[in-house]
């Protein structure tokens, strides 16, 4: 098995961050999703969603991975108002999933950033 298509990587920081061997910041958790906050954050609310089984990046999804990129897709949006994001059209928020060397990935582990709340914000 690749690193892409094992469950878990031994090497990956986000893996060691839902085995609980690497602290964080939960913000929520189900069967195959956890999100936690960014440790640098860069806007009053910033915080990762993560797929529990490795992904590299949104590079390696396919076809298999629609119900649960869905379901991170329609967490987004409730769990930014629960975390301080205000409402729509008025508040909002931004996802983003950088991806890739030229995409400026850092992690090797497919993540949304969630970022959001009242401005300036350090970045963007
Ligand atoms: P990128 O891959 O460019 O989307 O960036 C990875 C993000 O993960 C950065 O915003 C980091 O601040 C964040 N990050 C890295 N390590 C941790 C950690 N241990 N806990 C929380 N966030 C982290
Ligand atoms: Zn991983």
């Amino acid at each position: 098995m690749t690193a892409t298509h094992s469950h878990s990587d031994l090497d990956c920081i986000f893996c060691k961050i839902i085995a609980g061997k690497i602290p964080s910041k939960k913000v929520y958790e189900d069967e195959e999703i956890y999100a936690f906050h960014d440790i640098h954050p860069w806007a009053p609310v910033h915080f990762l969603m993560i797929p529990k089984t490795h992904i590299a990046s949104l590079a390696q999804v396919g076809d298999v991975h629609r119900g649960l990129l869905g379901r991170m897709m329609t967490l987004a949006p409730k769990l930014a108002l629960q975390e301080g994001c205000n409402p729509y059209p008025q508040g909002g928020f931004r996802v983003l999933s950088n991806t890739g060397d030229e995409g400026g990935q850092e992690v090797q582990h497919l993540h949304f950033h969630v970022i959001g709340g009242p401005r300036p914000w350090l970045k963007g």
